[in-house]
């Protein structure tokens, strides 16, 4: 099995994704310290490839030490004090633990969820905020545990109409859905380095807007988390260069050039990209005879849910990818456990070759099965779909 790791594993799970060899020398680039004046341009360029890429101006904007939880646990404990209400939308795992998170630091949380596989719904939304009138409203635009893409624009009509931060999880998004901060006037925004990025699992990229800033910087009492505090980690990420935490130097160049990787294809090259081999993925499994989880309006392009068909063992089929294919894919999360796979196609990971090399090896374990479907038509339908976007 290790040898099969060596050769290299397709990772098309919910993520870590593939990442880029040109990323992996990147990272075996000798050390320097964290406060060396090499370090200190390359977190500069880092900054701003990150506004690039977030589409923003913000300046308060880092990648965070610590995997994507550490970027939701740094939005709500920055910003939720003792008594504040906060309004969550919770169709899925991460909705959950955002306000898991936001019960821990104090905050008095309203949950609003939806079923599972569906967007939340803007008027059970909006009735919410009537009652609780919150300061802080939270979704997560991509939910990784459910394939569903939030719709942003109505979320921020409601933090408008009771001037409430908007506070949006961009984890399973940046990189491959456009997220466009400013123009979506997202106030506290996080990411992750694992999954549209193709970076390895380990900063959380970050974004706030002046409006958040604002709110950080009145605070009534210090930040409960000291590691997370963002004033103290903006002082060593702004001018004035203040010692915080020894910044894992090795990640960041991996981050630096991934963000290189994405500006130099161009977002919305990208985003054709991710799309184009989410629909022939689709076509793919519908011409095997399964179908998908969500309502086309609001599927993920980087996290596809399957539905996995009567007869058919889930724990059998992953694992002989697995060990047949050396493809990884996810089994479902939560309420969708044995319900759903979940196909990841993010960042480098998002290939057509990807997609096509998949539903080969999922016909094949689908016939071990004894589930019967039609030979090679998830190939041809998805080539034939890819091949037409193209036109
Ligand atoms: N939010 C979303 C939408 C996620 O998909 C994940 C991880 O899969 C997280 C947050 C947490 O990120 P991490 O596992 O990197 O801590």
């Amino acid at each position: 099995m290790e040898q099969r790791v060596e050769e290299g594993r397709l990772l098309m799970g919910p993520g870590p994704s593939n990442v880029s060899p040109r990323l992996l020398r990147a990272m075996s680039r000798p050390l320097v310290g964290h406060l060396d004046p090499e370090f200190l341009k390359i977190m500069n360029e880092i900054q701003d490839l990150l506004r690039s890429v977030f589409q923003t101006s913000n300046s308060l904007t880092l990648p965070l030490s610590g995997t994507g939880s550490s970027g939701m646990e740094a939005s709500v404990v920055n910003f939720v004090e003792e008594g504040d209400s906060v309004l969550v939308g919770a169709n899925g795992v991460f909705g959950q633990r955002i306000a898991e998170m936001v019960r821990r630091n104090g905050g008095v949380c309203t949950v609003v969820s939806a079923p599972w596989g569906e967007p939340l719904s803007e008027k059970s939304m909006l009735e919410a905020a009537e009652k609780c009138q919150p300061g802080i409203i939270a979704v997560v635009h991509a939910e990784t545990s459910t394939g569903v893409l939030q719709p942003l624009e109505p979320i921020r009509e409601i933090c408008d109409r009771f001037e409430a931060l908007f506070l949006v999880d961009t984890v399973t998004s940046l990189g491959g859905h456009p997220v466009d901060v400013d123009s979506k006037k997202i106030d506290i925004c996080y990411s992750g380095t694992q999954k549209c990025l193709s970076c390895p699992p380990g900063l959380a990229p970050v974004t706030f807007s002046p409006r958040a800033e604002a709110k950080l910087k009145n605070r009534a009492t210090p930040c409960r988390s000291w590691y997370l505090d963002l004033n103290l980690i903006g002082s060593y990420w702004g001018e004035e260069r203040v010692y915080h935490h020894t910044a894992p130097i090795s990640m960041n160049y991996a981050l630096r050039e991934a963000l290189k990787m994405i500006v130099e294809e161009g977002l919305e090259q990208r985003f054709n990209r991710h799309r184009q081999n989410h629909q022939a993925l689709v076509a793919g499994v519908e011409a095997l005879g399964m179908k998908m989880h969500v309502d086309p309006n609001y599927r993920l392009w980087s996290l596809n849910t399957v539905r996995i068909p009567d007869g058919v063992d889930d724990a059998q089929v992953r694992s002989q990818l697995l060990s047949q294919f050396n493809l990884e894919i996810g089994g479902g999360l939560g309420e969708l456990q044995g319900k759903v796979w979940r196909v990841g196609l993010m960042g480098e990971s998002s290939r057509t070759q990807n997609v096509l090399f998949f539903l080969l090896a999922l016909e094949t374990c689908l016939r071990t099965q004894g589930f019967q479907c039609p030979q090679g038509a998830g190939v041809q339908a998805a080539a034939a779909r890819y091949t037409s976007s193209l036109s």
